[in-house]
């Protein structure tokens, strides 16, 4: 980190010496599994310093942010449409739930038969380690599967910024009009809170900035169809997971720049790993910062991740917003439109996710699909069962993993992903 930033830690209410053993744990982590990575893109420097700055200088630019007036919403869920934050004057921020700390703190609300995603947030609160979220003025969470809206009742004791944000479960009429009334109501919060009435103008400029960065990371994704690839799995998840943390316009600028690099090394027939080298596609619930482990094992087994079908991933970033209109209310309808398509797990029947990892599969000319789920998670787990039953039967092969945070089945998920890729190779 350039500075010492203890000072702002503290006003914000950190645990100093709970944080410094977070940032130590994250530190060693990421020279671990990024920087040991051979053959890097020279643009990857842009990310690492994103990282290693993290809780930093962008905590810094949130509160200087906040001292001309701007709000900061906190969120944990890609269906919290970051465009209304934006045309607000707002600055939307993504809560990582992604690392194995405090979970015994976050036991003391939670049954232990939780995903860790959940725990994990908790488990930041609880031991007062997360900047994103103690600089937040809004935290929204979101009623999507029955562990996250039934923890939001708990987790509401402990945030007083807790906003909670109803959703649909069934991509019918009445679910569109559902999530439609919940953005309107959103709108409101906002305003509330910002002072900032939402415009035409306001809106538009919100939406393009968003697609911009929609485009950016589409461009890097298919990119990545390429063999030999040019770019690992690892540092193309930690693209998508810096997407929900730097500024917007930065960011895309960013993914643009590393993605003429990639033109460049493709025209070359250069890549991060050999020509041939086995290719799969990584499906399930989201990765949040730092849940590198599942990507490290199948990259460290000899093969690469070519996509992920995941919320941190093509599943949050796909499909851009219309943005013709004249109007607050015709341009909430194409947000509600854009937004109405996110095939999350929660949705029963849910038959847009099967194809859409088909398409995948097919698009980046993957040789099969780790299906990733977190233990307790009854949507994405149950829904594994499904996609494994269509994709086998066109001969796809498929590899079930349910895991979680710790560290505990490092050797058995490398086992049975060595098994997979000898499977593939055979
Ligand atoms: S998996 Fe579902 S609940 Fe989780 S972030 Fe994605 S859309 Fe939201
Ligand atoms: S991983 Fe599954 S159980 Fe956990 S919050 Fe997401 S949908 Fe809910």
């Amino acid at each position: 980190m350039s500075s010492d930033y203890t000072e702002m830690w503290r006003d914000l209410g950190l645990d100093i010496d709970a944080h410094n053993a977070l940032l130590n744990a994250l530190g060693e982590g990421y020279q671990q599994v990024f920087l040991s990575q051979k053959n890097r893109p020279a643009g990857m420097q842009y990310f690492d310093f994103v990282m290693s700055e993290v809780h930093g200088l962008r905590i810094k630019e949130l509160i200087d942010a906040k001292a001309e007036g701007r709000i900061i919403v906190g969120s944990f869920c890609v269906f919290v449409p970051e465009e209304l934050i934006l045309a607000v004057d707002g600055i939307s921020v993504g809560l990582c739930t992604g690392a194995d700390f405090g979970m015994d703190l976050a036991e003391k609300y939670l049954p232990r038969n939780t995903c860790s995603l959940i725990k994990s947030a908790f488990g930041f609160k609880l031991s007062k380690v997360c900047p994103y979220m103690e600089s937040s003025d809004i935290i929204v969470g979101e009623n999507t599967c029955d562990g996250k809206k039934k923890a939001y009742e708990e987790f509401g004791k402990l945030e007083k910024k807790l906003y909670v944000m109803d959703l649909p479960q069934t991509k019918s009429d009445s679910g569109k009009a559902l999530l439609r009334a919940e953005y309107k109501k959103f709108i409101q919060a906002l305003e509330e809170k910002s002072g900032r009435k939402i415009t035409v103008e306001s809106l538009k400029k919100a939406i393009s900035i968003v697609n911009n960065k929609r485009k950016a990371i589409h461009r890097l994704a298919q990119l990545r169809a390429a063999d030999p690839i040019p770019i690992s799995g690892l540092d193309a998840l930690l693209i998508n997971q810096v997407y929900f943390y730097d500024n917007p316009l930065r960011f895309t600028e960013s993914v643009n720049k590393i993605c003429d690099e990639l033109e460049e090394r493709i025209a070359r027939s250069e890549g991060v790993f050999p020509k041939g080298t086995p290719r799969l596609l990584v499906s399930g619930c989201p990765m949040a910062v730092p849940n590198w482990k599942l990507p490290f094992i199948i990259e460290q087994s000899g093969a690469t991740i070519v996509g992920e079908e995941s919320c941190v991933g093509e599943r949050g970033t796909r499909n851009e917003t219309d943005l013709t209109g004249s109007s607050v209310d015709e341009l909430l309808d194409n947000i509600v439109e854009r937004y109405f398509q996110i095939d999350c797990a929660i949705f029963t029947p849910n038959p847009d996710r099967k194809n859409h990892v088909k398409e995948m599969h097919k698009k980046y000319n993957a040789d099969g699909v780790i299906h990733y789920a977190l233990q307790f998670c009854q949507p994405y787990d149950i829904e594994s069962h499904g996609i494994e039953e269509v994709l086998e039967s066109e001969g796809i092969p498929v590899l079930n993993l349910v895991t979680d945070y710790s560290q505990e089945d490092v050797g058995q998920l490398s086992t049975r992903i060595e098994a997979f890729i000898e499977r593939i190779n055979g």
